[in-house]
């Protein structure tokens, strides 16, 4: 992409609305604009780190088995009526009214919805387990939008549903989906924690909040710092083998968030040293319900042994959107935002330092396209800038890599290379930047 043909309405300064990192960074990088309280346009450069994110999360539920569909928007409240939830809900789902004077809302959750498709689709045992999930907006009508996508009133969720025959299956599917949840978020250069969260009058040990912690956090959240050591299993992993130990390591140590957070059992299990006291970001929840929503909306289905077996349930949510912020909360510096590669709006941003000097233009037109040619994403720098103001561009919206091509270099046919996160800066031959590029990092193993 050349920047001077692109849409990157850049702010120099501050804006005076924003009260946390990510949300001026995400402002001043062009990566949104508010359009109401709590609801926000993607620009963009903001379009396509979500869509990455989104395609990352999208991976990794498919390769634990979860399989993609799409549920709307608008929900009837006739549903919702079904399960008891439409007058529980309360304001923060915003209600509205079609011509017809029916009642509509604008989905905050799915929970109803796929277990009616489920129900009517499903009558055997051997149809089970299954879990299925969408990535699609969601609107609750928070009473304090803030902090930008980190919590806004329209939303872009990940929400997958599953299904099982007994109680032990619907273990199995939830800890598919908290090994997988493990993958994404480690995917993406996070480290999150899953730590035990409420689970209402359920009760069980069946929920989990994964939490990316930062100073910034809405949560104030208590664990075990070998937490923060543990790396999880890579892509081989077998979704159907026994996950139990394969979870062990991360369920077995003092996690848990402020609500059920127990001063004297974090005292006993943890050693002082070793305990972490911190703010935290909710990325991912995952949660059993058992029968809750099957039995509320009458979804039986035939057992083995011919009777009628309600199916136990489970949702699985991460905040797509909120994660954008969450990334930048994670990782930035004084100059903007520091992208992890596998989310970057781009690889590589490509600094003409004489645009309009012929020579100059055809070095970069000429690597511009092999770069595209061996499969990187370039945003191409061409304008008339100043080369101060290009660096800073560059520095804010934080592309792993800057290409920086000018006159004096290309003297002796070199480029200067410069990797974002470290600062690093290198002389190198044009024709060796693409080798460069690709030479395998120290210490990323293939997860
Ligand atoms: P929170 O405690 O932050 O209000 P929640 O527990 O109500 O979240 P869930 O119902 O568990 O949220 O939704 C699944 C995920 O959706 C959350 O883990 C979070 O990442 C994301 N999410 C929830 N509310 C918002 C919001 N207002 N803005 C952005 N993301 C959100
Ligand atoms: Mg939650």
């Amino acid at each position: 992409m050349r920047l001077s043909h692109y849409f990157l309405p850049i702010l120099r300064d501050d804006p005076k609305e924003a009260e946390i990192v990510s949300h001026r960074l995400m402002l001043r990088a062009g990566m949104i604009r508010q359009s109401a309280a709590g609801i926000y346009s993607w620009l963009p450069l903001g379009l396509r780190v979500l869509r990455k994110i989104e395609q990352i999360i999208r991976e990794e539920q498919d390769r634990a088995g979860a399989i993609e569909l799409l549920m709307p928007t608008l929900q009837s409240a006739e549903l919702w009526r079904q399960s008891g939830r439409y007058d529980a809900y309360g304001p923060e789902m915003l209600r509205l009214k079609d011509r017809h004077d029916r009642d509509l809302l604008y989905g905050p959750t799915n929970e109803e919805l796929i277990t009616q498709i489920f129900r009517d689709a499903t009558s055997s045992y051997r149809d089970l387990p299954r879990i299925l999930y969408h990535i699609q907006w969601k609107f609750r009508d928070e009473i304090r939008p803030r902090f930008g996508v980190m919590r806004g009133r329209e939303f872009l969720m990940k929400d997958a549903y599953s299904f099982d025959l007994t109680p032990e299956a619907a273990r199995h599917s939830y800890n598919k989906m908290f090994v997988a949840y493990l993958r994404t978020f480690h995917r993406m250069g996070l480290k999150s924690i899953p730590m035990a969260a409420e689970t209402g009058p359920i009760g069980g040990e069946m929920s989990h909040e994964f939490i990316i912690l930062a100073k910034t956090g809405e949560s104030r959240v208590f664990c075990h710092k070998a937490l923060l050591e543990l790396t999880p299993p890579d892509e081989n992993i077998d979704y159907d083998s026994d996950l139990g130990p394969v979870i062990a390591p991360w369920t077995s140590q003092y996690a848990a968030t402020e609500e059920i957070h127990n001063a004297a059992e974090f005292a006993k299990q943890v050693p002082e040293e070793q305990q972490i006291e911190a703010r935290g970001i909710e990325v991912g929840h995952i949660f059993n319900f058992g029968t809750k929503y099957t039995k509320a909306m009458n979804c039986a289905i035939q057992g083995p042994d011919g009777s009628l077996i309600t199916p136990q349930g489970g949702s699985y949510g991460i905040g797509v959107s909120r994660l954008v912020g969450a990334i930048i909360e994670a990782s930035h510096d004084d100059n903007g935002i520091i992208w992890p590669k596998a989310v970057a709006p781009f690889d590589i941003g490509m600094i003409n330092l004489k645009s309009g000097d012929a020579q100059t233009d055809s070095a970069c037109e000429q690597l511009y396209s092999q770069l595209r040619s061996a499969g990187f994403e370039v945003l191409y720098d061409d304008t008339r800038e100043r080369a101060g103001a290009k660096f800073k561009t560059m520095d804010l919206i934080g592309l792993p890599w800057q290409i920086v091509i000018g006159p004096r270099g290309l003297k002796d046919g070199a480029v200067e290379l410069r990797e974002r996160a470290t600062g690093k800066a290198e002389m190198i031959p044009l024709e060796g930047v693409i080798a460069r590029l690709r030479e395998p990092e120290p210490g990323l193993g293939k997860l």
